[in-house]
């Protein structure tokens, strides 16, 4: 394939995706208007449409904006819950215009971490589509930045998941899952130039120790053609890194001798697929080996750009609950840039990162008008003064859902979305707020998921509250030369008053010891930090009781994600729950548990 190249390096098809996309978002809101009518033309004889929506003249009949407040009129807004009954009969065989006019052959499972569950979401030719059009228009704006070089390689640490048969036969796995086995990721890889190192054998074989092991090989092996280092989110990435300190040195023998370890690689077809790649390379495992010697003294630091010399950024979902990760990933990532990913979410993609120098911490989303129906429920915050200082109580309340049209800066909202994959007026129980806007498309800040994870009486503490709460007393942690690897939480309520527990690992530096006065002044700085009225009110009058936090030891969270990969869940999608009530969960946690302490922050 010829390139042809244009405007600032960019090739003709870049230049095109630019082009269409400030057309759309110049008249974001028509194209809304048109993205509306063009899912209700194909689905609105679907059982679930029709039953709402009735007959066909109205329809045909109703003029751009009559046919959204018709629309949003008539259709209910529903979470999950409410769809399960009809994506259950799509999964069990039911093939009849349930959701969508075309069958659906494919379910995904979104991550579903929160509540410990995954769930079903229908996926179409439209997921894929729109995953290589966002992805696409993503490159092209880093490439403007960060220009590639054609044929160039991408370290992408990305995994699918074990794909199975539901009751009804229909395939499956995670939405990153179908896309990785997808033309779609096929023609990305051609039509932005840049080649991921591994074949798709050791992206798909489902067992992510052997990919993790595979992706460092080859990405080591082509470590000068690499372009950028990537995964679809920062934990991901963390891990990789994380586990290469304890992996180099058998690497750089399987890079000497062109030759793979059959103790960490047992799978015949990834192993057939990354011997056709290898030849013996000692001068390469001789340099590379000299180098890890020299990182390990300085306890990884710079490893990416130290290994990967002609790597121009890292890329990758750094936002929202990826922001714990930040630090080490700074760490490993040493002057790199850190390039935000987009947002999107198993039943829709949402926007797109526009400014590939945007830091994690003020990083926008565009959002993509074309691709879903979106709409905003405004929420507002109650705000609580405390008589006594300025602590605020954040209790949101909501108000009729609006357009993308009619959206305010500076104004939070809970996105709901319609697909043409069958969800309609879904809520996806994500905050975010209009920060900007790009031509006529609203540009996002992620906020927080919606739902509150930690709530025992009157208390309302959300994913952020906590992430909050745990970065400000993990600070603590830097006088013993230790970090916090993870954490999760569980409202205890099995005994009264009800208290929160809030587990953490912790790494602690070669020959050093964390000591226990500073996990107990952690742990009384982490509940003073939940500033939400009504932990502190509770907590004065003894309602909760102190907050406890529980040392679990090395590798517990390891043990916790490999329960939810055991269970379908992918390394690419992985989020730790940040909350739990699974007792799964919590008999690893409690099993590991090496330590207790209780705080004293309200005597
Ligand atoms: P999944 O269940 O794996 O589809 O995860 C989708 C969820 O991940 C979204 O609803 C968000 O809560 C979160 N997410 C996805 N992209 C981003 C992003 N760029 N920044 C922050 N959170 C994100």
């Amino acid at each position: 394939m010829t390139i042809k190249r244009g405007v600032a390096g960019l090739n003709e098809e870049q230049q095109d995706i630019i082009g269409w996309f400030d057309g759309v978002a110049e008249r974001a809101a028509s194209a809304q208007t048109e993205t509306l009518r063009r899912i209700i033309e194909m689905n609105h004889r679907t059982e679930y449409l029709s039953k709402w929506l009735g007959s066909d003249t109205e329809i045909q009949q109703a003029e751009g904006e009559e046919l959204e407040r018709m629309y949003t009129r008539r259709v209910p807004l529903v979470n999950h819950a409410d769809l399960e009954p009809y994506i259950q009969r799509i999964a069990d065989g039911d093939d009849s215009p349930v959701l969508t006019q075309e069958p659906i052959t494919t379910l995904s499972l979104s991550s579903g971490t929160t509540d410990g569950r995954p769930k079903y979401v229908p996926f179409t030719h439209y997921s894929s589509q729109s995953t290589l059009q966002i992805f696409k228009l993503a490159a092209a704006h880093r490439s403007r930045v960060f220009p590639l070089r054609a044929g160039g390689r991408i370290l992408e640490l990305i995994y699918s998941s074990k794909q199975f048969k539901t009751k009804g036969g229909l395939t499956a796995g995670t939405a990153t899952t179908h896309y990785y086995a997808s033309e779609e990721f096929k023609t990305k890889q051609k039509c932005t130039e840049s080649f991921t190192c591994s074949p798709l054998e050791v992206i798909s074989e489902g067992d992510y120790k052997q990919s993790t092991y595979c992706h460092l090989l080859l990405g080591l092996y082509f470590c000068d053609q690499v372009d950028f280092v990537t995964s679809a989110f920062a934990y991901s990435m963390v891990h990789v890194f994380t586990a290469f300190e304890g992996l180099w040195e058998e690497i750089c023998h399987d890079i000497r001798q062109g030759s793979l370890s059959n103790s960490r690689v047992t799978s015949p077809r990834m192993r057939r697929a990354v011997l056709e790649h290898l030849s013996p390379n000692p001068s390469l495992a001789l340099k590379i080996e000299s180098k890890c010697r020299e990182l390990q003294r300085l306890d990884w630091c710079c490893t990416i750009p130290e290994l990967w010399p002609n790597a121009k950024y890292i890329y990758s979902i750094m936002t929202g609950s990826m922001q714990p990760y930040l630090k080490k990933l700074r760490h490993y990532a040493g002057e790199l840039p850190l390039v935000c990913a987009d947002y999107g979410s198993t039943e829709s993609w949402i926007g797109v990162n526009l400014d590939p120098y945007a830091p994690p911490q003020t990083v926008t989303f565009t959002v993509i008008p074309t691709l879903a129906y979106f709409e905003f429920i405004p929420l507002v915050n109650s705000q609580h003064k405390r008589p006594t200082d300025d602590v605020i109580d954040l209790d949101y309340q909501e108000d009729e859902p609006l357009p993308l049209s009619q959206v305010k800066l500076g104004q939070q909202y809970e996105l709901v979305l319609t697909t043409y994959t069958g969800l309609y007026r879904y809520r996806l129980g994500d905050v975010v707020e209009v920060a900007s806007f790009y031509k006529g498309a609203p540009q996002l800040t992620f906020v927080c998921r919606r739902k509150l994870i930690l709530t025992i009486n009157i208390d309302k503490n959300t994913e952020k509250d906590l992430q909050l709460a745990v970065e400000r007393s993990s600070q603590l942690l830097v006088q013993c030369r230790a970090e916090l690897v993870d954490f999760t939480s569980h409202a205890d309520t099995s005994k009264h008053p009800g208290h929160y527990v809030i587990y953490w690992e912790i790494k602690v530096k070669d020959g050093d010891e964390i000591r226990d006065r500073v996990l107990q002044e952690c742990c009384r700085e982490m509940d003073a930090a939940f500033a939400d009225y009504g932990y502190v009110v509770s907590r004065r009058t003894n309602s909760i009781g102190p907050l406890e936090l529980r040392l679990v030891k090395d590798g517990t969270f390891g043990n916790i994600l490999e329960h939810y990969i055991s269970n379908g869940a992918t390394m690419s999608q992985y989020k730790t729950p940040r909350c739990t009530n699974n007792p799964v969960l919590l008999r690893i946690l409690d099993h590991n548990t090496v330590k207790h302490f209780w705080s004293t922050a309200y005597g």
